[in-house]
């Protein structure tokens, strides 16, 4: 069996997470089978058409590296893959279920249809169409339509029998026809709704497999209805569990970010993205967490996922944003690095960013962010001369009562490191505990003194390290700025 399958955006507002998940799913599912990803934009309703939207999906696809074998920019034999190009195949089946008397013209205005469910809302009535077209008379069906009124297509739904479908997820599910009204299949503009759209383009496309948001599951049974009116075998149904917040509420923009897009510009990963939806509903088994692409690709399968609604756990993707910037080769990392930070640094800081001070830095601060929009603020000090710190932060809490101590403490440190015979970590590290020693203040008091000296910050990557970075030129200019700061 090879799959056929689609993730079918509506270009309506920036991709939610869950809809991205979807995505990463089809895409899994085609490549662990071996068949095909396709993309198909599903643009029919032309009210709440966003162009942004559209651009902002192409690039959460991108950002993941879950590239389409068919689609738009790509092409393919079952194209074109935006709905809105494709009304003629929805007018021609509409065209048929009418023939077949399976659907007939529904003349209704809004305002009818509108006072129809007032009433049946007082009345404490489910909404539903009362079928007031579905009986009339052929010659004023006729007159309606040379006077120019322009009917929608409604399905004409059977009165009695269940529709089923297996899930391969939720199981067997089951309908009451009864509980189905006449549902419109072609609007009064000739864009279809999503029931038809999704069945004729289903079919025509050959997918195999529908994966797809829990929310769809009671659309399903109308889409049946129209696959055995036309006489085709519907695809594979797979709903999947709805996202939760960590209240357990759906997830929804009142949780913080909710595009990937929002959480690529906070410095995700794409690889920890990755992962991590890929753990949403779905899973290899009992405990592993970190899983690489390939992995997924080798064992992704439906059987394994989740019926029951998952959460989206921020902290879990922080933790593993960090595993992987642990893991990632020195080359991507400084790559990553110098870009973030071309971005992120001050206006002052020189650009371009130096890329081999950024190798540098890769060893010193890897272990310590976990996101990349961490960095710039961490790691400035290395890129410009302006450090922001003033007399409170840099005497801290052991130098505020002893100014005269911090400056004789500078004093000494500025001729040490003048003095200092070779300039790397382990030498300046020694000399710095000598001098300690020598002024009779502890070490931990005499470091943070002069971490704030050098880097501007009370937290910095390792001291030593980042002070052999620096150069002993800038460490000693840095002292001496750092004393004039007190005086
Ligand atoms: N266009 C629908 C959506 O954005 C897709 C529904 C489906 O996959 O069948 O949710």
């Amino acid at each position: 069996m090879t799959a056929r399958v689609r993730y079918a955006p509506s270009p309506t507002g920036i991709p939610h997470v869950g809809n991205i998940r979807t995505a990463l799913f089809d895409w899994l599912f085609a490549r662990h089978s071996g068949g095909s990803f396709i993309v198909r934009v599903e643009d029919t309703d032309q009210a709440r058409f966003d162009p942004n939207a559209l651009e902002a999906i192409y690039a959460s696809l991108r950002w993941l590296g879950l590239d389409w074998d068919e689609g738009p920019e790509v092409g393919g034999d079952y194209g074109p893959y935006v709905q809105s190009e494709r009304l003629e195949h929805y007018a021609k089946f509409a065209k048929q279920l009418i023939d077949q008397d399976d659907a007939y013209e529904c003349f209704c205005s809004t305002e009818r249809l509108a006072e129809l469910r007032a009433e049946q809302q007082k009345q404490k009535q489910p909404p539903r169409y009362d079928r007031h077209c579905r009986e009339l008379p052929d010659d004023e069906r006729a007159a309606r339509g040379a006077a120019g009124d322009k009917p929608v297509v409604r399905f004409k739904t059977p009165d009695e029998g269940t529709i089923s479908f297996d899930d391969a997820v939720r199981g067997h599910v089951e309908f009451e026809t009864a509980t189905i009204d006449d549902f419109v299949a072609l609007k009064s503009d000739g864009f279809p709704t999503a029931h038809l759209a999704h069945v004729v383009d289903d079919h025509l496309m050959e997918i195999s497999h529908v994966l797809r948001g829990e929310e769809w599951v009671s659309s399903t049974p109308r889409q049946i209805l129209l696959y055995e009116a036309l006489g085709w075998t519907p695809p594979t149904f797979v709903h999947m569990s709805v996202i939760l917040g960590p209240d357990r509420a759906k997830l929804s923009k009142r949780h913080g970010a909710v595009s990937v897009l929002d959480y690529r510009d906070q410095g995700y990963l794409p690889e920890a993205m990755f992962n991590f939806l890929g753990l949403i509903g779905w899973s290899l088994d009992d405990h592993t967490v970190l899983m690489s692409r390939e992995q997924f690709i080798e064992h992704f399968s439906l059987e394994r996922m989740g019926k029951n609604p998952a959460v989206f756990d921020l902290e879990r993707l922080t933790w593993m944003n960090g595993a992987y910037l642990r893991e990632l080769p020195e080359e991507r990392l400084t790559a990553l690095f110098t870009e973030r930070l071309e971005r992120d640094l001050p206006a002052d800081a020189e650009r371009p960013i130096d890329r081999d001070v950024v190798r540098r830095l890769v060893p010193l601060v890897r272990e310590r962010v976990k996101k990349l929009d961490e960095l710039a603020e961490m790691t400035a000090g290395f890129f410009s001369d302006e450090l922001p710190y003033g007399p409170d932060e840099l005497l801290g809490k052991k130098f505020r009562d002893d100014r005269a101590g911090a400056t004789a403490a500078l004093t000494a440190a500025h001729g040490s490191v003048e003095a200092l015979a070779g300039w790397d970590h382990a030498a300046i590290e020694v000399a710095m505990r000598a001098l300690a020693d020598d002024l009779d203040v502890k070490a931990g008091a005499l470091f943070m003194l002069l971490r704030v000296a050098m880097t501007g910050r009370a937290v910095s990557p390792p001291l030593f390290e980042s002070m052999e970075l620096l150069g002993r030129e800038r460490c000693i200019l840095r002292l001496a700025n750092a004393r004039d700061t007190i005086k």
